[in-house]
């Protein structure tokens, strides 16, 4: 990494809308919240980033691309990046090798289909790999993840002569844990706790991944984390790559 550079801000979306919950069967005001995502959440963020004409990354199950492709078809054509997160939202490391392959495979596939590209990025449900994840990434001609956690800056996996960008997150940077599970901070607490974060990574030009959830962020106000997140980022230099241009950068020696 080099030593001076712009601060970086990697802001990505998961977009689950009601996966997990269709995957677990789950009733039907649990898949409503999940559909909120696709009835008013993705317009919302949409709208948000391109007043800021900022190109970003969706993570995307093979599932919701299946299921729903005319989300797809408006990420899209907004100038975004689909990647792939499972085919249902699934529990990696509670699946056979098999299984683990097919969700792989049916992710890659109906990506593939609805955008036209292979997914060159993923990213874990619920940020959790079984042992075999890693090869599978490799062996799917995955570019980069974006689901472990032991780093601030992001690195290289070597696995099986294969290079692999890795864009490290946390948990305290993701909506969805403080607003929707835990309901444990307010918004306004959550963009106080993030802005820090911004402000720490602008003076040490470090890198920062927001990860947030149409579903969860498009509801009513919180929508506002967005902007102000938007606007700090933008006033202060700071790079917001989608998930590939971050990936070419970081094997390239350059990130
Ligand atoms: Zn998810």
């Amino acid at each position: 990494m080099q030593v001076v550079r712009r601060p970086i801000l990697f802001l990505s979306f998961d977009l689950d809308v009601d996966s997990a919950e269709a995957y677990r069967k789950a009733d039907p005001v649990a898949r409503s919240r999940g559909r909120f995502a696709a009835r008013r959440g993705l317009g919302k963020v949409l709208d948000v980033l391109s007043r800021y004409s900022v190109r970003t990354t969706f993570f995307v199950p093979g599932w919701v691309a299946e299921n729903y492709p005319e989300l797809i078809e408006r990420i899209i054509s907004a100038g975004h990046e689909v990647a792939g997160h499972g085919y249902m939202h699934e529990r990696l490391d509670e699946l056979s090798w098999e299984a683990e392959n097919q969700v792989f495979h049916k992710m890659v596939k109906e990506i593939e289909e609805k955008t036209g590209k292979k997914p060159l990025g993923f990213r874990a449900p619920y940020w959790r790999w079984s042992t075999n994840t890693l090869g599978f990434i490799a062996s799917y001609g995955i570019m980069y993840d974006s689901s472990l956690m032991d780093d601030e800056e992001p690195y290289i996996i070597e696995h099986r002569g294969r290079r692999i960008a890795e864009l490290p997150v946390d948990w305290r940077l993701d909506d969805w844990p403080y607003l929707e599970y835990y309901r444990s901070l307010t918004p306004r607490e959550l963009l106080d706790m993030w802005m820090d974060e911004l402000a720490y990574v602008l003076e040490t030009r470090g890198y920062v991944a927001l990860t947030m959830h149409p579903q969860c962020i498009g509801r009513g106000s919180r929508i506002k984390i967005l902007e102000s997140i938007l606007r700090y980022a933008l006033d202060h230099g700071f790079w917001l790559p989608r998930g590939t241009e971050l990936a070419e950068a970081v094997l390239r020696g350059k990130g």
